[in-house]
């Protein structure tokens, strides 16, 4: 099947558009031109709007197997489809964790079946991430994952995390980390500041995060390790990080939307649409994190979807569980609040979503040339709407952002060729 999507604009290098069509044979871009004259199955109108690299999340919760009540692979990839995303990578916090390769087997073959888009699953560093024993790294190195995390959870002990690391350096896969020193979080649900004060909630000092990535770069540094810090939400974690680069150490880090968009000053009532661990943090934090992105300390954007279901959500900050629904907002929000507002270029935020994730971790993805992937996302960059998260594809209803105005939504999702996302207006 060739596939022509004629009409469209895409991005130059130096932030300028230009006219383009696309040629799509298989799952591969054949040719890209400002006009293609070669016949087609089917010629797809785009309709003069901004043609993009698919986008590259490599933090995504999507529950199966064993919570499949608050998301599936099904649901969360068609999530991702409306959002732009055309390659995800899963979160292994499922029951059974992606401990040893007959779940990742297991796993690999769900995903054939059901997924949208490409995804890419990681395996855990602890069995059953309970952080007493270490998986068997060089084996389910080669069972087809994308890396080693125990997110959701910190890894606790030096010692444990040294070995971690020295056994993904030896198999030369990276390890992703989710920073929090269990012994000093206190019981918080929130960030320990002013709001924490306010709304009477025990707080998580900034120090359980960055104490951690501090023990970890030294780490990395030793056994030689690729570290990569998720979710980074404090100025000392962006700090620590900085140094450990201008070191030479072999760390990347990810910040998602809503840290970089939003402060503890968003939370004005106990409601667990604004409790996601790390929490939203001080504004000095928020500022430190685009500076971070904007100086290259921070490598990319990941949106840390972690859906759940509204009751889990409806207990409160103190008994309902951490994380939003983030695939379907990602997009629209940071380009209406990070690029209309000038605080960042388009083609930055393109690349924090794309060449920048898919390169710290040698992914073939991310680009839009010809011989890559059919990986792309059509955007419409005048459209105006409002995020309404009754409408998410996403099994998770849960968002900050409800009710946010924004401008520029994907129209239109092609992953390995195929369209898997469009809008039910656009055609
Ligand atoms: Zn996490």
């Amino acid at each position: 099947m060739k596939y022509l999507f004629k009409n469209a604009k895409r991005l130059m290098e130096d932030g300028r558009t230009e006219r383009c069509e696309l040629l799509v044979e298989n799952d591969v871009i054949r040719t890209i031109a400002s006009v293609v004259t070669e016949g087609a199955d089917r010629v797809i109108d785009c309709d003069n709007q901004l043609i993009l690299p698919g986008f590259v999340d490599v933090h995504v919760h999507l529950r199966e197997p064993g919570g499949e009540h608050k998301e599936t692979i099904a649901a969360g990839t068609k999530a991702a489809a409306r959002g732009g995303f055309t390659t995800i990578c899963a979160m292994p916090n499922t029951n059974p964790v992606p401990d040893k390769e007959e779940t990742v087997d297991w796993l690999l073959e769900k995903i054939k079946q059901n997924a949208s888009v490409r995804v890419l699953p990681y395996a855990s560093i602890t069995k059953g991430l309970k952080g007493e024993e270490l998986t068997d790294i060089g084996k389910l190195s080669q069972a087809g994952i994308f890396a080693f995390t125990d997110d959701g959870v910190g890894i606790q002990t030096a010692d444990q995390m040294l070995q971690a690391m020295s056994a993904a350096a030896a198999s030369k896969m990276p390890v992703v980390a989710h920073c929090e020193d269990n012994s000093i979080v206190y019981g918080g649900v929130v960030h320990d500041g002013k709001v924490s004060n306010r709304l009477n909630l025990p707080g998580i000092p900034s120090l359980s995060e960055s104490v951690q990535i501090a023990r970890d770069v030294l780490l990395a540094e030793a056994t030689g390790c690729h570290y990569h810090v998720c979710h980074v939400s404090t100025k000392e974690s962006v700090r620590v990080i900085r140094d450990a680069k201008k070191a030479g150490i072999h760390v990347t880090a990810e910040v998602t939307p809503h840290h970089l968009l939003m402060n503890e000053q968003a939370i004005t009532a106990d409601d667990a649409n604004f409790k996601m661990n790390p929490p939203l943090r001080g504004v000095d934090d928020q500022e430190a994190l685009l500076e971070g992105l904007l100086d290259g300390t921070i490598d990319c954007i990941a949106t840390d979807h972690a859906p759940h279901t509204q009751d889990d959500k409806a207990g409160g900050f103190l008994n309902a569980p951490f994380g939003i629904s983030g695939l379907e907002t990602a997009f629209p929000l940071l380009y209406t609040y990070l690029v209309r507002t000038e605080k960042v270029d388009l083609k930055q935020l393109i690349d924090w979503l794309t060449i920048r994730p898919a390169r710290i971790f040698d992914l073939p993805y991310g680009v839009l040339e010809e011989g890559a992937a059919a990986d792309f996302t059509v955007v419409n960059l005048e459209k105006e709407s409002k995020i309404n998260r009754n409408t998410f594809l996403s099994k998770g209803k849960n968002t900050p952002f409800h009710d946010w105005k924004v401008k520029g939504i994907p129209v239109m999702t092609v992953a390995e060729g195929k369209i898997v996302y469009k809008e039910d207006t656009y055609d």
